[in-house]
């Protein structure tokens, strides 16, 4: 999928591999050529590296290209680039979810200073964890089930359910159709080294769906109907497994001491998410309720919670919202233990796992201004678990129109529909 998505990533990596082909072809021959072309004349001998030459010269210029064409100046780029960002966060004004004072601060960060305080008086401990952990394993076949998507986050939760908690994990993988090779790759490692049961869950259901919120310019965001799809089909596993924990990937930031939430951070109620709320219940009245292959699909989270616990009864918790260190810590533990990569083309920078982010953050960006990763990340710069400057730096749009152009034409859209 790579080389059908990332055509000028694969452009990019043939162009350094014949860059490595020529300096290797520059280097002195010890030994004469083959076939006995000892009398090869000096003119034959020039006229032959000319060509090398000539060769390498336009091999560099495709590089060259390929590089420049890594970040394009979107007008969308520079229309957000001219909106007031949070002096705090990087929130840009959005009126009338997100506002500025006079000094520059969203009232968002506002209200997170007058119940700071509070806040902190709540924080949970990893004892309390163990202590709920404890509560629930030793009952079924498995003690949780790892929605394990591949990523950094998903992929160190199974590990320190594994390792840290010892508890005998299911890992559960979904792929709707769009998940890239290295995530895919990330995870046979981890389950492998972790010696964990593994089930992987592919289906093209949602297609359709991702398709119609391109196409109908509704303003809806991808990652909302998908978090409520996949987390609705976690629910079902874990009732058919009869597995008490569900155990998530989710940051500080995307959730905390919520009884359950989209991997994106999505709680509709929140007011950063009110605009993007209100065009998704416009998307699933016109072009869900409707649709017969989407009859039975959930409105919204609570209703994939309401229908669960009639279901199954069982916890969803994040390792993440305890433990006693960050992203800098597990980042290098699952690389020494694991062989976790980082993505190559990510979105924001070393995160995705799914070639519909770009096109979810690219219309997140056009039609709003912001994606749920600016949302994400504002709230880690809020408790200091990330510094402005380098939620801005992962932030940067770093694909570019091409890529948008391969994944739509897989979705069955055209970039009409994206106007670009
Ligand atoms: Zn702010």
């Amino acid at each position: 999928m790579t080389a059908q998505y990332g055509s000028y990533g694969k452009e990019l990596w043939k162009a350094l591999c014949f860059s490595v082909i020529f300096v290797g072809t520059l280097i002195p021959h010890p030994v004469p050529p083959k076939g006995g072309k000892k009398s090869e004349t000096t003119d034959a001998r020039l006229a032959r590296l000319a060509v090398r030459l000539a060769d390498a010269k336009a091999k560099r210029a495709r590089l060259a290209y390929a590089v420049s064409k890594r970040v394009k100046p979107w007008s969308f780029i520079k229309k957000m680039n001219e909106r007031k960002i949070c002096k705090r966060c990087v929130l840009p004004e959005n009126k009338p979810d997100i506002w500025l004072n006079e000094e520059g601060i969203c009232d968002i960060c506002v209200e997170y200073e007058k119940t700071k305080n509070f806040n902190e008086d709540t924080k949970f401990l990893e004892t309390d964890f163990i202590k709920i952990l404890n509560q629930h394993k030793g009952k079924g076949e498995y003690d949780c089930l790892v929605m394990c998507s591949g990523g950094k986050d998903s992929t160190s939760s199974l590990y320190y359910m594994k390792k840290r908690y010892k508890l005998n994990p299911l890992a559960f993988t979904f792929d709707h159709g769009f998940e890239t090779e290295e995530a895919m790759e990330n995870v046979k490692n981890a389950v492998e080294r972790l010696g964990v049961d593994f089930l992987l869950f592919k289906t093209d259901f949602m297609k359709d769906m991702f398709s119609k919120i391109v196409k109908t310019k509704s303003g809806a965001v991808i990652c909302h109907p998908c978090s409520i799809w996949y987390m609705d089909l976690t629910f079902k596993v874990a009732a058919r497994f009869n597995i008490p924990i569900i155990v998530a990937g989710w940051t500080k930031g995307q959730s905390t001491k919520q009884p359950v939430m989209s991997r994106c951070g999505c709680n509709v109620h929140q007011p950063e998410f009110a605009s993007m709320a209100k065009a998704m219940g416009k998307f699933f009245d016109n072009h869900v309720k409707n649709d017969s292959k989407y009859k039975d699909f959930p409105r919204s989270m609570e209703e994939v919670l309401t229908r669960a616990n009639k279901r199954h009864k069982c916890i969803v918790v994040s390792p993440h919202w305890f433990l006693p260190f960050g992203a800098e810590t597990y980042v290098e533990t699952i690389k020494k233990e694991l062989n976790w990569k980082f993505p190559k083309l990510s979105y924001p920078a070393k995160s995705t796992n799914c070639y519909l982010n770009f096109i979810s953050a690219y219309l997140s960006m056009k039609n709003y201004g912001y994606t749920h990763y600016h949302v994400e990340m504002s709230k880690m710069i809020r408790v200091g678990m990330l510094t402005r400057e380098e939620a801005l730096s992962m932030l940067e749009i770093n694909f570019d129109e091409e890529l948008i152009k391969d994944i739509l034409k897989k979705l069955g859209c055209n970039p009409e529909d994206l106007n670009i």
